[in-house]
């Protein structure tokens, strides 16, 4: 039996094109050499695929640049990863969209490429690609973050620093190479005038075709410091008109109530404050620094506050599925991580607040790229149980916040957009009338 054979008959509760794009996730694609040519129309990958020996190379060379994201016909996106003993792989197609999913030999359906956006390949005023100036895009979502490097890698104690960054975090790491050139300092609130200048710049252009910003950028060690830090860089947004172009949210640490509400009053409409882990021992062992310097119930108090300030549909806290069940003091059985997964739905999205699970990609360690077998299953359980709550919750994932478009690693708006008990619900009627009149305005 297939892989998709055997998710249709375990989760026939899942829409189909959720079932193919968890097990994509999980399993990646065989390398084809279709993927180096698309990269040249695709937005990249950062990171360069290093052609396998058997394989030639390619314009002279064995360092590639392969696309990013997959976007199937029905606005599906997802992450593109090669892995060579996956039953899936991507193969040149008649369809208008140009390629084809295989598993095995098997066609499933076509596919096409998240495009490469003018923008990326373009300079600010004073010669800084784009790309450079710390934003990125995930579909209809542009990330920015101008200040990466976190805090809790180098908390200072007596006379050494501690690292009490999460367990499975590699992008907060205060490397000097990526910190530099946006001139971040660590345990300073404001960013450098001309950095934002560049990234404004890069919001501002008509090109990135993007409908929501979301301001991240590594934790500080005080969370009003870095409440300061976000205010201030709304401010600049906001007298750059960026609040308007974009629904604009905050992806910061727990930040006190006053700086949201400030945030709130320059235009910003969301917040995501990221919990990862829902369980406190848990939460304790995996994120030191979240738990130590803040506290788990600081954490849960400050969404709540966010619920508040912003309103119901435009709080989330993102989830890492199945962290809990790695390394030293980890759950001994998937099922108390599926059941604490749903404690946190069940605590959470009541009060306005979605819990937005991704898959748990293995990105440190020695068996780094491996992920555990369970991961797969236990990432459609709870997809499939936080779909039930949402549904009974009359509480849908607001695709203004986070759509299909944006989602590249998470389910919770495949599953929303297809279930018929939120066809009327006023969140998709307004988004469909956008996108309607978004498609007469551009002739589409
Ligand atoms: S708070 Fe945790 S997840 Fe966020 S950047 Fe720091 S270490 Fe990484």
């Amino acid at each position: 039996m297939s892989m998709l054979e055997r998710l249709a008959e375990t989760y026939p509760a899942t829409p189909p094109v959720a079932r193919l794009k968890a097990a994509m996730l999980f399993a990646g694609v065989r390398f084809h050499r279709c993927l180096l040519e698309a990269a040249d129309t695709a937005f990249p990958n950062y990171m360069p695929y290093h052609l396998t020996d058997g394989e030639p190379p390619f314009r002279g060379k064995r360092q590639v640049q392969l696309p990013y994201l997959l976007r199937l016909e029905d606005d599906t996106q997802l992450r593109l990863r090669i892995k060579d003993d996956s039953p899936f792989q991507i193969r040149p197609d008649g369809h208008r969209l140009g390629f084809a999913i295989y598993e095995g030999e098997r066609r499933i359906c076509p596919t096409g490429f998240e495009e490469r956006q003018p923008w990326t390949s373009m300079l600010t005023a004073d010669g800084t690609p784009m790309r450079a100036t710390g934003l990125s895009q995930h579909g209809d979502m542009l990330v920015m973050n101008v200040a990466p490097g976190c805090e809790y890698f180098v908390v200072p104690g007596e006379g050494r620093t501690r690292n009490l960054s999460c367990t499975f975090c590699l992008y907060g790491l205060p490397d000097k190479q990526r910190m530099a050139p946006l001139g971040q300092e660590l345990y300073v609130i404001d960013v450098p005038r001309p950095t934002i200048d560049r990234v404004i710049e890069a919001c501002r252009h008509p090109t990135t075709e993007a409908k929501q910003l979301y301001m991240v950028g590594g934790s500080m060690l005080d969370m009003a410091e870095e409440g300061e830090r976000f205010v201030r860089i709304a401010e600049r947004l906001a007298a750059a008109g960026l609040t308007e172009k974009y629904y604009v949210a905050c992806g910061t640490g727990a930040i006190p109530k006053a700086h949201m509400k400030r945030m709130r009053d320059l235009g910003v409409r969301g917040a995501c404050f990221n919990l990862e882990v829902w369980d406190p021992a848990q939460f304790a062992r995996i994120c030191p620094g979240k738990a130590s310097i803040v506290g788990r119930d600081r954490w849960i108090g400050a969404l709540e506050d966010a619920v508040d300030v912003f309103g119901p549909d435009h709080v989330m806290s993102a989830f890492v599925g199945g962290a809990e069940l790695e390394g030293e003091g980890a759950f001994a059985d998937p099922q108390q991580a599926l059941d604490s997964a749903l404690e946190a739905g069940e605590t959470l999205i009541p009060k306005g607040i979605q819990a937005v699970y991704s898959l748990f990609w293995k990105m440190t360690g020695k068996n780094r790229g491996e992920e555990p077998a369970y991961t797969l299953d236990l990432f459609l359980r709870l997809n499939e149980g936080l779909a039930a709550i949402r549904r009974r919750e009359n509480r849908p994932v607001n695709p203004e916040f986070f759509g299909k478009r944006a989602a590249y690693m998470q389910l919770e708006p495949d599953y929303d957009a297809v279930d018929p008990a939120f066809r009327d619900h006023p969140k998709f009627v307004a988004a469909a009338s956008a996108a309607g009149s978004a498609g007469a305005a551009t002739g589409a």
